[in-house]
């Protein structure tokens, strides 16, 4: 693989805050990026020396685009599968479409992990009424219902409790294809943020702790408190996924953090084929930050050290929490992110704030 040069072009597909960041990484280390998204202010724009504003269907929007680029990325997952062939006959993608069509949809995503003896909630695709009764016969309850594709932040799922009617579940994501996954009774939420080059380095950040508020994530913390043995292990796995994809560039692992006969151990909920916001802490709380990682796995560049520098507190700003930016500002330690957004809604991640406390 030739490495792209300082003075290359880095192509991204989606203009969210994640876009954005790697924008601002990618600037930093002298390459230039051109950001295609079809929505107007999209926060990437901003910081980004050309954008292009069409359809993902734009075959020859996205031609011309790819033209521009010597190496595309993407900052979400639910790029269509076409626009990323589209894309990859054209220019290296990375991550690939392998990556791209796995995480993408639920169910494929669970069978490939479980596939590689990765432990994972019991699951099963769900196309009807009759197949979830027969799946919550097998499965049992609590569950969770979820849509296969295009769920994020909680959207796009339900949980079904011993009272739940299996019609009303059913009901209430309007007939798409889902999966259902047995409830696990996790101790905490945690991931592993980690890169991969296409030669097969690996490099993963310590293990973060997660907790959701409204299902949006909250607050991260590192270290994430659980036995060395489980962080391994959970590291391992992410290690273990990112090779079995041959991922090339930034992944995050989400995981549950579950107790069995007084161990604790990690089980798999899903795979972010892309930088992740329990990563943002790594841009001043490890030697080199998550944005930095994937622009050179992206771009064929060695590793840095994901060393980390601190006891880390992230905390996402969502809706009017930004508006407190003044108050932060003066809070010494505290580090501000803002996107750019114009509009405030609730649960609409505006921000976050990242604070590195020395190490005891
Ligand atoms: P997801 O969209 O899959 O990340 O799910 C959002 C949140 O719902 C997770 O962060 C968990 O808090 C919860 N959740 C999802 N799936 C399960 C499950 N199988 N068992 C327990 N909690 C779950």
């Amino acid at each position: 693989v030739t490495p792209v040069a300082p003075g290359g072009t880095l192509g991204i597909v989606g203009g969210g805050q994640l876009g954005r960041m790697i924008a601002l990484a990618a600037a930093r280390y002298g390459l230039k990026t051109h950001v295609y998204c079809p929505d107007p202010d999209s926060p990437a724009f901003e910081v980004a020396g050309r954008h292009t504003r069409r359809g993902y269907d734009d075959e020859a929007a996205l031609i011309a685009f790819a033209d521009t680029a010597d190496v595309v990325t993407y900052e979400f997952e639910n790029v269509p599968r076409r626009t990323a062939e589209i894309l990859a006959a054209r220019k290296p993608l990375r991550p690939g479409v392998l990556a791209l069509a796995t995480t993408q949809d639920r169910f494929e995503e669970k069978r490939f992990v479980a596939g590689l003896g990765i432990a994972t909630a019991p699951f099963r695709a769900v196309g009807g009424e009759a197949d979830l009764e027969q799946a919550l016969g097998e499965i049992g309850r609590p569950a969770v219902l979820k849509t296969r594709r295009f769920g994020y932040d909680g959207k796009g799922q339900v949980m079904i409790r011993p009272e739940t009617s299996a019609a009303d579940a059913w009901r209430t994501l309007r007939g798409a294809s889902c999966i259902l996954e047995g409830f696990v009774p996790f101790e905490a939420e945690v991931s592993v943020v980690a890169a991969r080059t296409a030669a097969g380095e690996f490099a993963a950040f310590d293990l973060c702790a997660n907790t959701h508020s409204h299902h949006i994530l909250d607050a991260t913390r590192v270290p994430a408190g659980v036995s060395a043995q489980a962080e391994r292990e959970a590291v391992a796995i992410a290690a273990l996924i990112a090779e079995a994809l041959d991922y090339v560039g930034v992944l995050a692992v989400e995981m549950f953090l579950v107790r069995k006969e007084g161990a604790e151990h990690v089980v798999v909920n899903e795979i972010a084929p892309r930088v992740h916001n329990s990563g943002h802490w790594t841009i001043e709380g490890a030697d080199t930050s998550q944005f930095e990682q994937h622009v050179r796995a992206v771009c064929g560049w060695p590793l840095g050290s994901p060393q980390r520098l601190g006891r880390i507190e992230m905390r996402n700003l969502i809706g009017h929490d930004a508006d407190a930016w003044r108050e932060i500002l003066a809070r010494p330690g505290d580090h501000l992110h803002l996107y750019g957004k114009a509009e405030a809604r609730p649960g609409r991640k505006m921000g976050h704030v990242t604070r590195v406390f020395p190490e005891a």
